[in-house]
């Protein structure tokens, strides 16, 4: 008997943590803004940006020197963590209301399993989507956009690759649609994969997402053996599950962040920092790499805003 297929949505926040301080500041509504640490010194870190300043070419992680040249008439905020975390248990509240499979991934993206609950509010997952998007802008003035497929993975390809382009900023990815879709798309696009693996791949003579895809997962680990040893059977097959959108891990309400086993990254700092919010804001601006082992299943996290691990 085959079950019913799933509808999971990736639901991710419009640059977040600008979104809440431009709600919060109307007089900054026209005016293209920052949450980067420490405005007082030009090396700080852009955090976030709204899409007024990212259409001046400022982009998340800029140093603050880099963003003011491009865009000189800049508002910048330093960040309020506190705020951000509050204003994210808000709209993980207000999905609740929607359906009570909601799974915390960051501080700005949800998974949403609405399966079961869809047909109580809506009659299709797009309309359920616009739905959630005008009640979380009304209560938040936070734009929310949704990936929808039959699961997690897809879901979030959909989001990143998609409804962030989407003038709807929500988009339906099928399986069927692959081929069509993402397989077009050059490797470097794929979820997961950063600038040293988009090489290996190209190196490898597999330079779309599809032609990961297509390539037997016995000789995709076989090619990436001879590259990396023999210990990277695990992440071939996680690679080749991803092109090919395969997920059946289920959407768990209440998962925790959980700090990661080690974190290799360096990075020199202009000064000492002392206290605790200058600390965050310097972890904030890391890229943190981690890998856990779950069930059957390798989740290789790649944040570059909280510690976390589902
Ligand atoms: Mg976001």
């Amino acid at each position: 008997m085959k079950s019913r297929q799933r509808v999971v949505m990736l639901v991710d926040c419009q640059s977040f943590y600008a979104s809440v301080e431009k709600a919060e500041h109307p007089e900054y509504k026209d005016r293209p803004l920052v949450v980067a640490g420490d405005p007082e010194r030009r090396s700080g870190v852009v955090l976030a940006a709204c899409p007024l300043a990212k259409a001046k070419g400022v982009k998340t992680e800029d140093r603050l020197g880099e963003a003011y040249a491009k865009c000189p008439e800049l508002v910048v905020i330093r960040p309020r963590m506190q705020r951000y975390i509050d204003v994210s248990m808000l709209i993980t509240d207000i999905y609740k209301q929607y359906t009570d499979l909601v799974e915390t991934f960051s501080i700005d993206e949800q998974f949403l399993d609405v399966t079961g609950s869809m047909h109580l509010h809506a009659n299709t997952p797009e309309e359920l989507a616009h739905l959630i998007q005008t009640h979380v802008k009304a209560a938040t003035g936070v734009y929310i956009r949704f990936g929808i497929a039959e699961n997690k993975i897809l879901a979030k390809t959909a989001c990143d690759n998609y409804a962030k382009k989407n003038p709807s900023g929500i988009y339906t990815l099928t399986k069927e649609m692959l081929p069509e879709t993402l397989w077009k798309l050059p490797v470097s696009e794929m979820y997961m994969v950063g600038r040293r693996m988009t090489r290996h791949f190209t190196v490898m003579g597999l330079p779309t997402i599809g032609s990961i895809a297509k390539t037997p997962l016995a000789k995709l680990k076989q090619m990436m053996r001879r590259k990396f040893g023999k210990n990277s059977d695990i992440q071939a097959e996680l690679y080749w599950r991803i092109a090919n959108g395969i997920d059946d891990s289920p959407v768990r309400p209440g998962t925790h962040q959980v700090a990661p086993k080690s974190v290799g990254h360096m990075m020199t700092l202009p000064r000492d920092y002392g206290t605790i919010e200058e600390i965050k804001v310097v972890l904030l601006g890391i890229y943190i790499k981690t890998c856990v082992h779950k069930g059957s299943n390798l989740l290789i996290l790649w944040r570059n805003n909280i510690f976390q691990v589902v």
